[in-house]
């Protein structure tokens, strides 16, 4: 589709291949396998497996669509889908990379990115540094001759560091490395990481992108070459491909994307900046806060500060940090205590116990305290997540 036209025309029109019978909404293809008029046939779809239908490993109508809206929404030229973001990270690497190359990454990522880099693809011969995202120099450093990777996540989970795209890609394209961004925490609708430099874009799309909690899947967006040449071939081969089913539930989320992101955003911001004038609070983590330290990074490469609001509790030692963090979560009545995020509904989380439960000391000194909440600021009045939280919030201080 014409990409002139602005994001939520393309959110709603783009990746729309309609069938014989001119469907308005997008046909769900369930099938496993398409058909042939003859062996010939059969032969020279084979043969074009990247443009024809032949087996749903490959390609499936309604998972293109998917893969289409998407790349148009990116900015990029095409766009592979997988099962989940778990399977994009495999994916990505597998694609790119052999057994002696390097990887330069972020530390501040997500659990199991962390897990799959420094205890999976370490068996495999490929080593990670991680480095702290904001720190330019330590990015620098990292590089070895045979690195061969950059991966970023930003802003990051849960603190919410955010890290220079631009200036990441410089460093990225001075050492040869193909520079990955997982934009799960910011979705397209606010931030396209590929006009700021990265080579490809990495999704779970389990989280905004379908918005509502209810099916896992991944991407990645990129040049036609890097995705047709080397994604392609992996994923056909390899099996972590997207469902039929659940590409055509991210189709219909995907459409209400910048309603729900901006909606959830502005939420974000109106709940942080009470947090931060209450007396129980020690730090709130949100980009859309004057006081973030990349504030005006943020902004610059961000439409807004995005749903994910973290905070630090008081409390005078570890321990009752910790229990002040639970009479916080434990007295909420809306906000649903899970680790999913990105969900119409608000969700609540405390990292150290959980998702971050098995992290470094190291990373735990940067700010995964006891006293930490994660918020995933969800649809719900504003007002009522607010009191939600003044009420366990009130009890501490
Ligand atoms: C959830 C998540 C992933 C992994 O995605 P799955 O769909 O759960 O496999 C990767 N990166 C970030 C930032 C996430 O939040």
């Amino acid at each position: 589709m014409d990409d002139t036209f602005n994001f939520d025309t393309l959110a709603v029109r783009s990746g729309t291949l309609r069938s014989e019978f001119n469907e308005h909404s997008e046909a769900l293809y369930l099938t496993s396998s398409f058909c042939f008029g003859s062996a010939a046939e059969a032969a020279e779809r084979f043969k074009n497996s990247e443009t024809a239908y032949t087996y749903a490993r490959f390609s499936n109508p309604t998972v293109t669509m998917f893969q289409e809206r998407l790349a148009t929404l990116e900015g990029g030229e095409a766009c592979m889908a997988t099962a989940s973001g778990m399977a994009a990270i495999m994916s990505v690497v597998m694609a790119a990379l052999q057994a002696g190359d390097h990887i330069v990454s972020s530390q501040s990522i997500f659990g199991s990115t962390l897990a799959m880099f420094s205890q999976i693809f370490s068996r495999f011969g490929i080593a990670t540094t991680f480095v702290d995202p904001t720190d330019l120099d330590a990015w620098k450093n990292a590089v070895r001759p045979e690195t061969k990777m950059f991966f970023l996540e930003t802003p990051s989970n849960p603190l919410t560091e955010v890290a220079d795209i631009e200036a990441v890609s410089k460093i990225a394209k001075a050492a040869g490395a193909l520079f990955v961004v997982d934009n799960c925490f910011c979705s397209p609708a606010l931030q396209q990481p590929l006009k700021f430099g990265a080579d490809v874009v990495m999704h779970s799309a389990t989280k905004f992108l379908d918005g509502q909690g209810r099916v896992l899947g991944g991407a990645l967006v990129g040049s036609k070459a890097f995705i047709m040449e080397k994604v392609f071939p992996f994923v056909r081969t390899a099996g972590p491909t997207l469902s039929a089913f659940n590409a055509w539930v991210l189709l219909k989320g995907m459409e209400t994307l910048s309603l729900r992101v901006e909606k959830q955003s502005d939420n974000a911001l109106h709940i942080a900046r009470w947090l931060e004038s209450h007396p129980g609070i020690k730090r709130v983590f949100y980009p859309g806060l004057e006081s973030h330290p990349q504030h005006a990074l943020a902004m610059r490469q961000q439409k807004l500060g995005g749903a994910i609001v973290s905070f630090e509790v008081k409390g005078e030692t570890p321990e009752q940090q910790r229990a002040n963090a639970w009479r916080v979560i434990d007295g909420t009545k809306i906000c649903s205590i899970t680790g999913n995020l990105g969900d119409t509904r608000t969700t609540i989380t405390h990292p150290a116990t959980t998702t971050h439960g098995r992290i470094t000391p190291e990373a735990r000194a940067a700010g995964i305290t006891e006293g930490l909440i994660r918020l995933a600021v969800g649809l719900e009045n504003a007002d009522d997540v607010r009191n939600d939280l003044a009420r366990g919030l009130d009890a501490t201080s």
